[in-house]
């Protein structure tokens, strides 16, 4: 919910461009054990004080009337506070701020060690240099872990592929965000279908779309939503996300080193929950102490037994 506030800042307070639209979300149940597990969720989130409930069959077609209609449909979690951004248009206005408070960024150059002396990293060396710093931030993603392992230090992440399928743009038909067991749609601001499924595990850091996944991504979605046959594909892109055993991120410090944090393991929530993380850890290592958000992220619930 606070990352919730803090988008809508980043929208009007900041003045970013960010296309923010919070058109709700949709968890579609088609079967009992969906269903079951959803009205688990939402007394938890309703308790935690989020906007989301409980929609039948029928109030769920008539939120979303482009569901085929001789599909069964046991209802569906929907949470109108949720909302999509354009993430390309969100990383230059983040740059553009940080540079602004005197950030420099520097791309390809990449980390390859840190020097530790006790319990301090005392520098970071890339392929272009070696960096002093008082306090270093692991957020190398699905990647955090690999830099750690020489110092013993075992990040469980694991590694998978998403794969997004982009349709052509055709007039508003809805603002929210559906998804179901095994896949999901959107429909961006600019008119484009948004078209995903499940994330697999990633053995390699290879991201090309195959002919295969258009078919085996067309073939989730357009049997449930039969408008998709008419659009055609424009084109498509992945990215490798990293994985918590808990589907939770690792936001805290590495342990037995003081001043190297760790915030990865977002588990595909990581634009969501980005800019909420990274003002907290400001917070923390400005402070010197850790925020109460920050406590059921602990690396420590996966180090002891
Ligand atoms: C198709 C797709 C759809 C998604 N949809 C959503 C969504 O709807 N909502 C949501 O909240 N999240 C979504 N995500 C997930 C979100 O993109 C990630 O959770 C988020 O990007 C994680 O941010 P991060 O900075 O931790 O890692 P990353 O974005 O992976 O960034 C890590 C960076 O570290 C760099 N790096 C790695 N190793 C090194 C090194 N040795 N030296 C220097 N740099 C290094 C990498 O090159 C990379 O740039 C989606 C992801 C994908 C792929």
């Amino acid at each position: 919910m606070q990352a919730i506030k803090l988008w809508q800042e980043l929208q009007t307070e900041w003045g970013c461009g960010i296309v923010y639209i919070r058109g709700g979300s949709y968890r579609l149940a088609f079967n009992a054990e969906s269903q079951m597990e959803m009205s688990a969720r939402i007394e938890q989130e309703q308790a935690a004080g989020l906007d989301v409930a409980w929609l039948g069959p029928a109030e769920t077609r008539d939120h979303l009337p482009f569901i085929r209609e001789d599909v069964s449909i046991l209802g569906s979690s929907y949470c109108a506070s949720d909302g999509t951004a354009n993430p390309l248009l969100t990383m230059r206005h983040l740059a553009r701020l940080a540079a602004e408070c005197g950030v420099r960024i520097k791309t390809q150059e990449a980390v390859v060690s840190l020097k530790i002396k006790e319990d301090l990293i005392k520098s970071v060396v890339t392929t272009k240099a070696e960096y002093q710093s008082k306090t270093v931030i692991n957020t190398a993603g699905p990647w955090a872990a690999s830099l750690l392992e020489p110092f013993g230090l075992h990040l469980p992440i694991q590694k998978k592929l998403s794969k997004i399928l982009i349709t052509e743009s055709v007039p508003p038909l809805f603002q929210g965000f559906v998804s179901f067991d095994n896949g999901y749609l959107r429909q961006a601001a600019d008119g484009n279908f948004h078209l995903g499924i499940k994330s697999t595990p990633a053995i390699t850091d290879e991201k090309s779309v195959s002919l295969e996944d258009f078919n085996l991504i067309s073939c989730y979605l357009v049997p449930l939503f039969p408008f998709l046959a008419e659009l055609n594909i424009m084109r498509a892109f992945s990215g490798i996300t990293g994985w918590t055993p808990d589907s939770l991120p690792v936001i805290d410090k590495a342990p037995g080193l003081e001043n190297l944090y760790v915030a990865a393991g977002y588990s595909a929530h990581g634009f969501c929950l980005g800019p909420l993380v990274g003002k907290l850890l400001a917070q923390w290592i400005v402070e010197g102490k850790k925020p109460l958000d920050l406590e059921p992220l602990a690396w420590e619930r996966f180090t002891s037994d």
